[in-house]
C-alpha cells in the first residue's frame, strides 16, 4: 500500500479538482492510502508530525486521552510555547519527562525543518489550473518537492502543466504531464493492476472533498463530460491543445449511479463540455442526461445525508476514507444543530458534547457511531426536506453557430439553466441572435454568455455585443447574464500574470472595463437602466467613459453629485486637438504620475488632478455605489450558477473554470 498524496494549490476557485478526484478513485482501485490536501502547506506538515506524536505519546502513558488535547499538541509544535503545555496538564503523569522531551522533539522537528529529511509520501499529485496562477503553483511544487520520497514521484499535471510545460521545466525541474489520463496503465505501467485502467473513465471520489476546509460553491452536484475536445480550434482558446481529439460521446449512466450508489442522489447536474453541440450525437446526449432523471421541470429532494456518510464508514475496507467521512458527519451534526432551537437544541448539544465531538480534532469514528444512535431520529426529523427544481448546467458554454431548431428544441427537454451561449466575437452575431430567439421559442428563459475581450475586438465591439443582449432582453423578455471574460495568452511570460493588453486596448480602456466591472463583479445584468448608467447610452457616451479618470467611474454617484464628473468632462472635451494629441497617450497609459514633470500647463494639469484622485480619497460614501454592490452581492449569493460564472478579472484571487479565454 503506497501513501499518495493529492494537492491542489491554495488558490479559490469555483469547480473541485475533477482529475484528483479521479485519481483518487484509481489509487483506491490499487488499494493505496490517499490523502487530499487545499491549504496552508505548512500546516498540513503539522498535522502530519501531530499523527506521529499522537501515537508515540500513547505509548509513553496511555491513561490520558491524548486526542482530547489535539489543538494544544499542533500548537505546540508549531510554537513550542511553554504556556500551551499548562492546557495539557501533564504534570500529573509520572512520565512528564518523557511526555516533554517527546512533545519537543516534534517541535524541533517542525520548526529546526528536520521533517524534510524524512518524507512520508510515496506519490504527490500537485494538479495545475490558470497559467496566471504561476506563483502560487510553482511555490507549492517546490513544497510538493520537500513531502515526497522520491522526486521522480511528484506529479505535476493540469491545464497550466500541460501549456507551460517548459517554463514549469525551467522553474521547478519537474517534467509535467501533459494532456489526458485517457490510455490505460498510463502512470504505472508495471502494475499489472493499473494496466487496464483508463484513469479518465473512472467516477470521481467525491469523499477526497470532505477532508479539505474549502467549499466549492458547486454543492449538491453530479460533475462529468459527455464529449471531450472541441472540432474547432480558436486561437484564444486552450482545448484544442489539451484535447486535441474530438470525442463525441462519452458514456456517462455507469459512473453517474455508481456516485449515486455512494454519495446519494446530487441535486443538479454540472457539464463540463467544451463543445457538446458538435457532436453528432447530441440527441443522444440529451436522452441520456433524461434518463439519468433530468426532464424539464423534475425535483429533488436531499436524501439522509447523515444515513449515507454513516454506511460509508461502517464500510470495512482499509483504504476506505474514513477520514472524509467523519469530516462530514461531524459538519452535517453542527450544521443541523445549529438550526435546532431551544430544548431540541441543548439535548443534541450536550450528546454532541458527551461524545467529544464538539471539536473535529477530538472526534473519533466509534464515538461519532454511539452519537448517531442517540441522535439519528432527531436528525431525520429536522433536516431539511424541501422539493428543489434539478437544474442542468453545460458550464463551458454552447457554440450557437452549431444552433439549430431541432437541437434547441431537444435542449428545452431537459432543464438547462442557464444556456450559456458563447459570443467571443462580433462576427457570430447573426448565429447569435438566432440561438437566443431559438431559446425564447422553446420556452428557455435564463441564458447567460462569456463575452471574450482585450483578444482580436476593439472596445467597441464589446460595448456593442452587449447592447444586443439588452435589446433582445427587452425584446424577448429573458434574462440574459453577460460575462465579460479578458483575454491572456495561453504561452509565454505574458500568460502567468493578468496583464496583457490586446492590440486595439490599452491600459486605461482595460481599466475602465475592470472598473465598472468590480462593482458588480463581473457580472452585466439584464435591463437597460444598468446598463446605460454603467456603460453609456450610445457608443460616444461608452468611449467617453473609457476615459473617465477611474475612481469617477467607480463611484459615479458621488463624482456626479459634487460636480467633479461634469468638471473632468468639460476639461476634457475643451481640449485643442494638440492638446488632446499630447493627452490621450497619457491617459491610454493610465499612468498619471509623471504629468507635473511633463507639462506646465494649468489647463492639463487641472484635468489631471481628476485621475489622481485615489479610491481611498472617497471610501464608500457613494451610497448608490453600496446599494449596487450589495445588490450584486445578494445575487451572487442566492444564485448559485451566477457565483459559477464569475469571470476571475473581478475578484482578486477568485479564478473560475473556464477554459475559453483564460487557458
Ligand atoms: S472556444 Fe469553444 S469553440 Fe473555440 S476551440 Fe475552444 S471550446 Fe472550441
Amino acid at each position: 500500500m503506497r501513501n499518495i498524496l493529492l494537492i491542489e494549490p491554495n488558490y479559490k476557485n469555483k469547480y473541485p479538482p475533477i482529475g484528483l478526484m479521479k485519481i483518487a478513485t484509481y489509487h483506491r482501485m490499487l488499494g493505496d492510502n490517499v490523502k487530499f490536501y487545499k491549504g496552508e502547506l505548512r500546516d498540513l506538515v503539522v498535522d502530519q508530525l501531530y499523527q506521529e506524536c499522537l501515537k508515540k505519546l500513547v505509548k509513553i502513558d496511555s491513561s490520558i486521552a491524548w486526542y482530547l488535547f489535539a489543538t494544544g499538541i499542533k500548537q505546540f509544535i508549531k510554537t513550542k510555547r511553554i504556556d500551551i503545555l499548562e492546557q495539557l496538564r501533564i504534570e500529573k503523569s509520572p512520565y512528564q519527562l518523557l511526555i516533554l522531551n517527546c512533545l519537543s522533539d516534534y517541535s524541533d522537528q517542525y520548526k529546526k525543518k528536520l521533517w524534510e529529511k524524512n518524507p512520508k509520501w510515496d506519490r504527490v499529485y500537485v494538479t495545475t489550473l490558470f497559467t496566471f496562477y504561476w506563483k502560487i503553483t510553482i511555490q507549492t511544487i517546490e513544497f510538493a518537492k520537500k513531502l515526497v520520497k522520491d522526486p521522480d514521484q511528484l506529479l505535476v499535471g493540469g491545464i497550466m502543466a500541460s501549456l507551460l510545460y517548459k517554463e514549469i521545466e525551467e522553474a521547478t525541474g519537474i517534467i509535467t504531464y501533459q494532456g489526458l489520463l485517457d490510455k490505460p496503465g498510463l502512470l504505472d505501467p508495471k502494475n499489472p493492476k493499473a494496466k487496464k485502467i483508463v484513469i479518465d473513465d473512472l467516477p470521481l471520489d467525491y469523499s477526497i472533498l470532505d477532508e479539505i476546509d474549502y467549499e466549492y460553491p458547486t454543492k449538491s452536484a453530479y460533475f462529468t463530460f459527455m464529449t471531450k475536445g472541441c472540432t474547432r480550434k480558436c486561437a484564444f482558446c486552450s482545448v484544442p491543445i489539451l484535447e486535441p481529439t474530438y470525442k463525441p460521446k462519452i458514456d456517462t449512466a455507469d459512473k453517474f449511479f455508481s456516485i449515486k450508489e455512494k454519495f446519494g442522489e446530487q441535486q443538479n447536474l454540472l457539464l463540463m463540455d467544451n463543445n457538446v453541440l458538435a457532436s453528432p450525437k447530441f440527441l443522444e446526449i440529451i436522452d441520456e442526461i433524461k434518463e439519468m432523471g433530468f426532464v424539464t421541470g423534475a425535483t429533488f429532494i436531499e436524501p439522509n445525508q447523515l444515513n449515507i456518510a454513516i454506511k460509508n464508514l461502517r464500510e470495512e475496507n482499509e483504504n476506505n476514507n474514513d477520514y472524509a467521512f467523519m469530516r462530514r458527519i461531524y459538519r452535517l451534526l453542527h450544521d443541523l444543530m445549529n438550526r435546532l432551537k431551544t430544548t431540541t437544541k441543548q439535548n443534541f448539544y450536550n450528546t454532541l458534547d458527551k461524545y467529544h465531538l464538539i471539536k473535529f480534532e477530538t472526534v473519533t469514528k466509534e464515538n461519532l457511531l454511539f452519537a448517531y444512535e442517540e441522535l439519528k431520529e432527531v436528525y431525520e426529523k429536522y433536516r431539511l426536506k424541501s422539493r428543489k427544481q434539478r437544474f442542468v448546467d453545460f458550464n463551458q458554454g454552447t457554440d450557437a453557430r452549431y444552433v439549430t431548431d431541432e437541437i434547441m428544441k431537444k435542449m428545452s427537454e431537459i432543464p438547462i439553466r442557464p444556456l450559456r451561449l458563447a459570443f467571443d466575437y462580433i462576427g457570430i452575431k447573426e448565429k447569435y441572435i438566432n440561438a437566443v430567439r431559438l431559446a425564447h421559442k422553446y420556452k428557455i428563459k435564463e441564458l447567460s454568455n462569456y463575452i471574450l475581450y482585450n483578444f482580436h475586438d476593439s472596445p467597441d465591439d464589446l460595448y456593442n455585443r452587449l447592447r444586443i443582449n439588452v435589446d433582445l432582453v427587452e425584446e424577448l423578455g429573458l434574462a440574459i447574464y453577460s460575462f465579460p471574460m479578458k483575454y491572456i495568452p495561453l504561452f509565454g511570460e505574458e500568460a502567468k500574470g493578468r496583464t496583457f493588453i490586446g492590440k486595439k486596448w490599452n491600459k486605461k480602456f482595460i481599466r475602465a472595463i475592470q472598473s465598472i466591472l468590480n462593482v458588480t463583479k463581473g457580472i452585466v445584468a439584464p435591463g437597460r437602466s444598468f446598463f446605460e448608467k454603467a456603460f453609456g447610452n450610445d457608443i460616444t457616451q461608452y468611449r467617453e467613459i473609457l476615459y473617465m479618470p477611474e475612481t469617477y467611474i467607480v463611484y459615479r454617484y458621488f463624482f456626479e453629485d459634487i460636480g467633479l464628473t461634469g468638471m473632468s468632462r468639460k476639461a476634457f472635451n475643451s481640449l485643442t486637438p494638440d492638446e488632446r494629441e499630447f493627452v490621450l497617450p497619457i491617459i491610454e497609459s493610465n499612468d498619471f504620475s509623471q504629468v507635473q514633470k511633463i507639462t506646465s500647463s494649468k489647463r492639463l494639469l487641472q484635468l489631471f488632478r481628476h485621475y489622481n484622485i485615489k479610491k481611498e480619497d472617497v471610501s464608500e460614501k457613494d451610497n448608490d455605489y453600496k446599494q449596487l454592490k450589495s445588490q450584486f452581492k445578494k445575487l451572487i449569493k442566492n444564485d448559485q450558477f451566477i457565483d459559477l460564472t464569475l469571470t476571475y478579472d473581478f475578484e482578486d484571487e477568485k479564478p473560475r473554470k473556464l477554459h475559453r479565454a483564460i487557458n
